[in-house]
């Protein structure tokens, strides 16, 4: 579905330095032209990466604040990551979801306000392992989409990645039948719930673990769309292999 969408998400990770180079690497790869390729680096190094990276590659925030600025102490708003040059924002992360303790309801309005600004989402859904192994795979999932769905007006701006929180840094990637599945079953869920043409237009991404040996047969998927990837992202060449994946 759509252009193969590829993210990379620094995290809490990198030095001026580290993050110098990092650019150099991505500015020498060579990337399929037909790829959306977006990083997103911690808030305070995204200025020196607008400055400094390609504008082949648009950059993300990795969070934002569920409305306008002011006496938020700590938050970053929306507005301030257009003015910095942002195009996205991820919302929903896994680590934000169960290391910080962000509810549905809170990463809704979130999404909603920065799609009211014009910054694209890219809005993370997944299950923890006891709830895999309970069952509760799909019905997680559908609450994580029903929270965005309530909350925003048009799916027109949003990718939707699919990150197993079992796969998120562990090196136990999801298998392509694994992640297939899934993706299957939020289309369907988008198809049920908000519109056929939304299922059909939607790009879904994979994310946890993914790197340069696995990106290939996952890319290969039918509603495999793209990746959000975490480790593999820091590294340039291979953070291009997976961009390069597309078949
Ligand atoms: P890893 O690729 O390090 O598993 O992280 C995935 C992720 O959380 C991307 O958002």
């Amino acid at each position: 579905t759509g252009t193969f969408f590829v993210g990379g998400n620094w995290k809490c990770n990198g030095t001026k330095e580290s993050i110098t180079k990092l650019v150099s690497d991505l500015n020498s790869a060579k990337l399929e032209s037909d790829v959306d390729v977006v990083v997103a680096p911690p808030f305070v190094y995204i200025d020196q990466v607008k400055s400094s990276l390609t504008d082949r590659i648009e950059i993300a925030a990795q969070n934002s604040w569920i409305g306008k600025g002011g006496a938020f102490t700590g938050e970053i708003s929306v507005e301030q990551l257009k003015d910095i040059g942002c195009k996205w924002v991820i919302l929903g992360h896994s680590e934000r979801r169960h290391v910080i303790g962000e509810d549905n309801q809170f990463i809704g309005k979130k999404a909603a306000y920065a799609l009211s600004q014009g910054l694209g989402v890219i809005a993370c859904i997944g299950e923890l392992l006891e709830e895999r192994e309970a069952g509760k795979t799909f019905d997680v999932c559908y609450q994580q989409l029903k929270a965005f769905a309530d909350a925003v007006p048009s799916w027109d701006n949003i990718v939707i990645a699919y990150e197993p929180v079992w796969a998120i840094g562990t090196g136990v990637v999801a298998t392509p039948v694994q992640a297939q599945e899934v993706h299957v079953a939020v289309r369907d869920w988008l198809k049920n719930n908000v519109s056929a043409e939304v299922a059909s237009k939607t790009r879904i991404i994979y994310g946890g673990s993914v790197n340069g040996g696995n990106c290939a047969e996952l890319a290969k998927q039918e509603d495999i769309d793209g990746f959000l990837v975490g480790g593999a992202s820091l590294k340039g060449p291979e953070f291009a292999t997976i961009v390069n994946s597309v078949t």
